[in-house]
């Protein structure tokens, strides 16, 4: 594994890391930045590391943003949220990474384009990192994820609105059969 951390203190928030990518044998040999600041609009964002050097290269690198707070929330702190919780959202976010491993670089950017303006893409690619998450056998975690998101008082109801409107619901999450992907439809 090819892991940098950057700004991340807490050994808990690294074990859980390591933990969470130990099973993603396919990203092993691509360099992953962990990364942690302050963000507003979300806890976690996995993005490709995409310059003018390897847009036409193939060469892949990685970044998960990570932010110190939950969501909005001003006082839940990430690691401070229950272990199996940190490493369903890891599972999660380093699913995303499985799936940008097909495309190019070049091919990232039409796809960072469609998830800004598609609703529909959007539940696609995240539907798409919590299955593969599910099948490198993450699936009580990705459970637990929700389930802490869901139903905790300090995590406000617009992040709640999106993990409801974009993600698997915890039914399908329950329904999956872990060796054959399932067949979802979008409801729109
Ligand atoms: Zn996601």
């Amino acid at each position: 594994m090819k892991v940098n951390f950057e700004k991340v203190k807490s050994d808990k928030i690294k074990n859980s890391f390591l933990e969470a990518l130990s099973k993603f044998e396919d990203l092993h040999e691509y360099p992953i930045t962990l990364y942690q600041k302050r963000v507003k609009s979300s806890t976690m964002q996995a993005q490709p590391i995409i310059s003018l050097k390897n847009i036409f290269s193939g060469v892949k690198r990685y970044r998960i943003k990570l932010g110190v707070y939950v969501s909005s929330s001003e006082r839940l702190k990430i690691e401070e949220v229950p272990q199996k919780v940190m490493t369903g959202w890891f599972a999660h976010e380093l699913g995303h990474l499985i799936d940008y491993l097909s495309y190019s670089n070049f091919g990232m950017i039409k796809y960072g384009l469609q998830y800004v303006l598609s609703n529909s893409f959007k539940i696609k690619a995240e539907h798409e990192a919590d299955y593969i998450a599910i099948k490198k056998g993450f699936r009580d975690e990705i459970i637990a994820t929700k389930e802490w998101v869901l139903n905790h008082d300090l995590v406000g109801q617009r992040y709640k609105d999106r993990l409801n409107k974009y993600y698997l619901s915890i039914e399908q999450v329950e329904l999956c059969n872990v060796n054959e992907p399932p067949f979802v439809p979008i409801i729109e």
